[in-house]
């Protein structure tokens, strides 16, 4: 499988100013790129966004999206518009969501059914807390999200699933309060851990073809080329660096 590389740039641009950052990007990343390279704009900007990279290899994908197909459901996005729009991904579970907007596991799993159901990929994001890390209950925190978040979930052959790691304590914003860096070894522990207690759900076959795990944490142009080494990680989830189009597109070349 392709390595991906994913931009979550949150909410952080307007239309105009995203519409002006992909374009830079589009330029900077060029057509030779054997890895696939997805940007997740805001949902008020996936329009302007899908239409200049129109022929270009990049791909859209949305920060969020209802587990409700339609209906009664004030602010939230459905499928069908994301899908409309031309993404093909979504992020599911991402911390800052669990963390401030209230998202649990039980919707998380929603999410990633219905995004399954219709065709869009999910990228479904786990992390444990600081806090969690100092009193070595990650492995467990890690365990119930893949539990909880994939339950009665049966991958299909013709589906695929990204699982973003990323340690909370390691994303930019929460590490420049409290700063520790993950190590890659440490960080290539922790992959084996998740792909393990994914081929506890799936066949081998299934995980090894349609899953793809990867890293995030305040990935930038530099440690990107120490995590891009290790063969488990098949891609970065990209915060902060990914709104600077000459960061991200050195990350999309270092692994
Ligand atoms: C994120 O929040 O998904 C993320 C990886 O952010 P950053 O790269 O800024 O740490």
């Amino acid at each position: 499988m392709r390595k991906i590389i994913i931009a979550n740039w949150k909410m952080n641009l307007t239309p105009n100013q995203s519409a002006d950052l992909v374009v830079e990007f589009k330029k900077k990343l060029g057509k030779e790129n054997n890895n696939e390279v997805v940007i997740c704009p805001s949902f008020t900007a996936l329009s302007i966004v899908a239409e200049k990279i129109k022929k270009s290899n990049i791909i859209l994908g949305s920060q969020n999206v209802s587990w409700m197909a339609k209906g009664a459901f004030t602010g939230e996005e459905s499928i069908s518009s994301i899908k409309e729009l031309g993404c093909k991904y979504a992020i599911v579970g991402h911390s800052e969501r669990r963390q401030n907007l209230g998202e649990t596991d039980e919707m998380i799993n929603k999410k990633i059914s219905i995004c399954l159901e219709k065709g869009i990929t999910p990228i479904f994001c786990i992390g444990e807390t600081l806090q969690e890390k100092q009193e070595g209950t990650s492995d467990h925190k890690l365990y119930t999200q893949i539990k909880e978040g994939l339950k009665k979930i049966d991958l299909l052959p013709h589906e695929n699933l990204v699982v973003a790691y990323e340690p909370i304590w390691a994303i930019s914003a929460v590490r420049a309060v409290t700063p520790h860096d993950v190590e890659p070894e440490e960080a290539e522990k922790v992959f084996k851990f998740i792909y393990q207690n994914l081929v506890d759900l799936w066949p081998l076959t299934i995980v090894n073809n349609n899953v793809r795990i990867i890293y995030g944490g305040s990935v930038d142009e530099n440690n990107s080329k120490d995590f891009g080494q290790i063969e488990m990680i098949n891609g970065f989830l990209v915060g902060g660096a990914s709104l600077d189009a000459d960061k991200f597109s050195q990350i999309t070349k270092n692994i």
